[in-house]
């Protein structure tokens, strides 16, 4: 799947946040948008390649031509998956929106209720009233002390019909910049992950894990555990390919300041990946993961683990 990077805009302001850091760092113009023109031409160059596009920023709601895209996928028999905070007010092409008619899915992105002013848990309130039978949980694991009950609470208060949890760990982003949870401390986010599954399970509810954990944040007993569990444990480094403004397209956000490719330069989407594969093992000097011990890994080479992310490894080069 590839995502389209809609817009730079959002007023959520996650700490953790790839896009806003990079935004700033590296002087992107803030207004700049993906144009309903230049999603035609790529829809129309990469055709029939695509089930599902992820819809992204920045916030998709402040991105003003929302309905058309839908509209565009939709004609394509694309189904569009949004990555929303859904706490800003909902733009007329979503808020009138038959979900009986058309196939979408939210991926919302949560955080405690400190988290949001009263504005915005409205919003978000109101999101979920009309959206709960097509929208899950994400949710970025910063804080290791962190209490996770809030997002079964979310669940079951809203009556979400998929109950499960995408989890992503606050990476870091290419050089650093933003608030990530370090590699050092992955034994004890092993430990944290075990704990939210109890959690989760108990709650009939199933952990996802999103890319960039390493198996050997996990002991072979937890390993088990996990199973156990439910929990969809993977432990990749993969090209995510988000294509922006310009139809630029990079590896993922982390690694956004390391390498764009003109989408257009490549005859297909596999070829566009392995375009960036190469770039990034070369950029990389080829080093096997983030460890030392990544290079004699058996999970590495039996191909359970692809060492971790890598926007870790840039801070070595
Ligand atoms: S570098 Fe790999 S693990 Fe890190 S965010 Fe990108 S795809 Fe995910
Ligand atoms: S490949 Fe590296 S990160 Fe993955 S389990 Fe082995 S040592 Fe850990």
């Amino acid at each position: 799947m590839a995502n389209l990077y809609l817009t730079h805009k959002c007023n959520r302001g996650c700490s953790f946040c790839f896009a806003r850091k990079v935004l700033k760092e590296s002087g992107e113009n803030v207004d700049e948008l993906l144009t309903i023109e230049e999603i035609k031409t790529l829809l129309s160059h990469f055709s029939g390649e695509f089930n599902q596009i992820g819809l992204l920023g920045g916030e998709p709601f402040l991105y003003p031509y929302l309905g058309e895209v839908l509209e565009l996928l939709w004609q394509q028999n694309i189904i569009p998956k949004i990555f929303t905070s859904a706490t800003d007010t909902m733009p007329k092409s979503i808020r009138y929106l038959n979900i009986r008619k058309h196939l979408l899915k939210f991926i919302v992105n949560v955080g405690t209720r400190d988290s949001y002013t009263d504005e915005k848990y409205k919003n978000l309130n109101n999101f979920f009233a009309k959206f709960h039978a097509v929208s899950s949980l994400s949710y970025t694991i910063l804080a290791l002390d962190a209490n996770p009950e809030f997002l079964f609470d979310i669940i079951d208060h809203f009556k979400l019909l998929t109950r499960s949890i995408r989890i992503g760990v606050a990476l870091p982003i290419y050089k650093g910049g933003n608030q990530y949870v370090d590699k050092k401390d992955y034994k004890d986010l092993g430990k944290f992950i075990i704990k939210f599954a109890q959690m989760a399970y108990k709650r009939n509810v199933m952990l996802e894990m999103d890319c960039g954990f390493t198996a050997c944040m996990f002991t072979q007993i937890e390993f088990g555990i996990l199973k156990r569990l439910g929990v969809r444990s993977s432990f990749v480094c993969d090209v995510a390919i988000d294509i922006g403004p310009g139809l630029k397209a990079w590896n993922c956000f982390p690694l956004f300041q390391l390498h764009k490719e003109n989408v257009l330069e490549s005859k297909s989407i596999n070829e566009l990946i392995r375009k960036f594969n190469t770039k990034m093992n070369n950029y990389f000097n080829h080093q096997v993961g983030i460890y030392e011990e990544c290079v004699d890994c058996k999970y590495y080479k039996w191909y359970v683990c692809q060492g971790g992310c890598k926007s870790f490894k840039s801070f070595n080069n």
